[in-house]
Parts: C-alpha cells; sequence; structure tokens
C-alpha cells in the first residue's frame, strides 16, 4: 500500500501509528484506515473536541470481533472447516449493519476494511444504521445447492447468537446471493424459533425482502455518476461505460446505465473481460453467470460483436464513464492512466475500494469526477434500511415507490459529500467530502453517547 506524502496533524499521525503497531498484518484494513484518516483533518480543525474526546482512538477500534470454526461435511462425506468472521465495528448510529462475504480471499483484514468503510457509508445515507461486515474464506463456486446449504446452517449456528433486528443485521456481498441469505435466513429461523424478519436484509420479495434492494447497488451507482455529471451540466445520455465484474452490482449498473441512454460495452470476472461494441447484452450475460453460473468468456462465445481479452482489466477499453464493481484494489494507476489516457470523465466505485489510492490521485489529478464507494455504492445498504422499515412495520413497498427513494436518497447522499467537500475547502473532492460528512455524524453521535 502507499502512504500519503502530505503530513498530518500529530494528533492523527500518532492514532496511524497505534493502528500500524497493533494490526500490523492487515494492509487492507490499514489502506482503509489511512484513507480516511488523511481526508478528515479538517473536521477536526473545525472540531478539536473531537481529538480531545478521543473519537479517532475509538473509531479505529471495532467495538467486538467475532471469529470462530465453520465445520460442515461435503457430498463426499469429508469435513471441511472453514473460518467465519463477524466484525462489529460501532453501533453509535443504529444496529451493526453490513453484509457477509464467502470468498477465499476472506480474512480479518479484509472484513475489517469492510466493515470500517461500512460505519462512514452508512452514516452517509442519513438511515439509523451502524456498521458492522462479516464473512468466511468459504468459497460457494463449484459447490452443491446442499453443500452451501449444510455450510450456512453451521455458519449460523454459531452467528445466530450475535445477531438479532435490534443487534446486528446482516445482508449478502460477494459470494452471498438469494440462495445463502435464505439458507442463513432459514436456521436462525429455527434456531431461534423467531420470524424476526428485520435481523436480515437482502431476503427473497415473497418472504420478506425488499422491492429493489437486489438492484440497488448497481442502480444506485449509476444515479450517482448522474449527480456528478449533472453538476457539470452533463449527463449519461450516448456516453460509453465500462463496467467490472459481473455479479449482483455489474448487472444492475449495466441495466441502469442502459435505462439512463448510456451504452455499457464491458463485464469481467477473474479470467477476464468482455467488451462487446454493440453494447452488453444482459440476457446473456445473466444466463451465463446467474443461470449457468459459468465465465465470462461464455458471454463472448454467445455474441458476435464481443471478444474476450483473457487475463487483463476492462480499464484499457476507451471510455467515458467507469464502474469499477468486481473487488477492492483492481483499478490500479497504470488503470488510471489509461482511462484518462482515452478521456474517461468519471470513475464511480461500484464494490467497496476497487481503486488503489495511487489511482485515486492519479484520476483526481486529471480532473476526472472521482465517486468513492463510502457514496457511490451506498445505495445497496440504504435499501436494506428501507428493507428493515418495511420488516418493522409490515408494509411492502411498490417497486416504482422504493425506485423513487433509492433515487431520492442517492442524490442526499450526492449532495452531503458535495457541499461538504465545499464547506472544508476541497470542491469537487468526493472523497474529502464523503469521508468528512459520514465522519461527523458518527463523531457527534459518539461524544454525545460518552466513553463507551
Ligand atoms: N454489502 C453491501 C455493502 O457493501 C450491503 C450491505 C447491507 O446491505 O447491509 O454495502
Amino acid at each position: 500500500m502507499t502512504t500519503s506524502p502530505r503530513a498530518l496533524p500529530a494528533p492523527v499521525q500518532s492514532v496511524l501509528d497505534t493502528v500500524h503497531a497493533r494490526n500490523p498484518h492487515e494492509p487492507e484494513f490499514l489502506q482503509a484506515v489511512h484513507e480516511v484518516l488523511e481526508s478528515i483533518a479538517p473536521v477536526l480543525e473545525t472540531h478539536p473536541r473531537f481529538v480531545e474526546d478521543g473519537i479517532l482512538e475509538r473509531l479505529v477500534e471495532p467495538e467486538r470481533q467475532i471469529v470462530f470454526r465453520v465445520p460442515w461435511v461435503d457430498d463426499t462425506g469429508r469435513l471441511q472447516v472453514n473460518r467465519g468472521f463477524r466484525v462489529q465495528f460501532s453501533s453509535v448510529l443504529g444496529p451493526y449493519k453490513g453484509g457477509l462475504r464467502f470468498h477465499s480471499s476472506v480474512n480479518l483484514s479484509i472484513i475489517k476494511f469492510l466493515g470500517f468503510e461500512q460505519v462512514f457509508k452508512n452514516a452517509l445515507t442519513g438511515q439509523g444504521i451502524g456498521g458492522a461486515k462479516g464473512g468466511s474464506d468459504f468459497d460457494p463456486h463449484g459447490r452443491s445447492d446442499a453443500e452451501v446449504m449444510r455450510f450456512c446452517q453451521s455458519f449460523m449456528n454459531e452467528l445466530y447468537r450475535h445477531l438479532g433486528e435490534h443487534t446486528d443485521v446482516p445482508a449478502g456481498d460477494i459470494g452471498v446471493g438469494a440462495r445463502e441469505i435464505g439458507y442463513l435466513f432459514g436456521q436462525y429461523r429455527k434456531i431461534t424459533n423467531r420470524h424476526e424478519s428485520g435481523m436480515f436484509t437482502g431476503k427473497g420479495v415473497q418472504w420478506g425482502g425488499a422491492e429493489v434492494r437486489t438492484e440497488a447497488t448497481g442502480y444506485g451507482a449509476v444515479f450517482f455518476v448522474q449527480e456528478m455529471l449533472g453538476v457539470q451540466g452533463d449527463s449519461l445520455d450516448g456516453k460509453r461505460v465500462a463496467v467490472s465484474g459481473s455479479g449482483n452490482v455489474a448487472v444492475y449498473a449495466i441495466a441502469k446505465a442502459w435505462q439512463m441512454g448510456a451504452t455499457p460495452v464491458t463485464a469481467s470476472d477473474s479470467s477476464g473481460y468482455v467488451v462487446d461494441d454493440a453494447g452488453i447484452d444482459l440476457e446473456v450475460l445473466r444466463q451465463v453467470k446467474e443461470v449457468e453460473r459459468g465465465r465470462i468468456h461464455d458471454y463472448a462465445a454467445r455474441r458476435p460483436s464481443a471478444r474476450f481479452v483473457e487475463g487483463a482489466r476492462p480499464w484499457e477499453v476507451p471510455v467515458d464513464v467507469a464502474i469499477p464493481s468486481a473487488t477492492q484494489n483492481e483499478l490500479d494507476q497504470a488503470d488510471a492512466l489509461a482511462l484518462v489516457g482515452n478521456g474517461v470523465r468519471a470513475v464511480a466505485e461500484g464494490a467497496n475500494m476497487p481503486t488503489t489510492p495511487d489511482a485515486v490521485h492519479a484520476l483526481q489529478q486529471a480532473g476526472v469526477l472521482f465517486g468513492p464507494g463510502k457514496a457511490a455504492n451506498a445505495g445497496g445498504v440504504a435499501t436494506s434500511a428501507l428493507e428493515m422499515s418495511q420488516n418493522a412495520s409490515r408494509q411492502r413497498w411498490s417497486f416504482g415507490d422504493s425506485e423513487a427513494k433509492l433515487r431520492a436518497i442517492m442524490g442526499g447522499v450526492h449532495d452531503a459529500a458535495f457541499t461538504s467537500a465545499e464547506r472544508y475547502g476541497r470542491p469537487g473532492d468526493y472523497v474529502v467530502g464523503a469521508n468528512c460528512a459520514g465522519f461527523e455524524r458518527v463523531a457527534h453521535a459518539m461524544q454525545a453517547q460518552g466513553v463507551i
């Protein structure tokens, strides 16, 4: 990871030193902490009490971290053991809230970076949700439905005691979609003997889930791009868009980009990317990735206008807008320079921390509009909060109403980040704006609630 060349105020540097000493083997967590602490100096100047009250020292230490064994039996009768995590970072604004990620790369550093980001992202939505993240190094790919079910049941056999609609409310993330959420929710219901709808979000719409939750992260990222372009008197209409990934976020970013008059031309997975000059055919993409659970080259095999580029990322394709929607650190400085060289106007993070610090710097230096994930992908968790509201009041809102609410929330998130950047003397810098606005809300609440 890279560190900032800028000198930090002494109290911030001292907190960073402690975080490094305490978490030496957690590069992703350290990267996420750096990014926030480097941005919030102007807030600390305005509110020196935040420093005196030890807000920073407390914020960088999760309220609770749970690491547990997940034993299960595979289809051949062999015992498998995975590691489960839930990092409950902050409950100052509401119950712990954040997704579960099942992927072979998952470790404590990844879960802590995601949980830390979630605190500020959730604050920025303006809703009453705290921050958390969890998951496992279990990889559902190539596993049968029965194996996924047994894994999910074993995972919940431990985690259930730490969850609840007023305590901690998980949702999906990479590797955790409708199937996994169904098995996890079912096991919670079985163990607790409670049909507690609001203890999980992203549920099927037939059994307590909210309309638009599935689409929300991808839709929200595109709404955010539209907001950023709107400030410049521009819009997505007629733009070429590069999207990475082919999971839930990517699919619905592609869908909404089409609806806004743009042409999404790429999608990817860990094997490479496809570029389709006629625009990505959503039906074919979903058939390949969601129904067949296949690889992205199968898309190119079915579309004469598309080609598969093995082992590369889509950032070399000339586009006006890029929406990285795969995973952390998937867009580095060389990628950013390639995008800039091709005249990119806006980049918005559909995934969490997909852009490396060097790449963010390169994009901002070149005057590219950059929407950080805490703002640009906040639509997913914001719609989770709408799901919690519906569950609590036993209501069901229509797709149209829910999408209108999401759009309004993304407008609010954009405005909060935009005005905060202006207020703190960094107009147009959505990284500073999002971090300062999220941090301010969390810090005020921590101050009000005392040293706990
Ligand atoms: N995993 C999503 C995120 O990164 C959603 C979390 C949620 O809905 O709780 O924000």
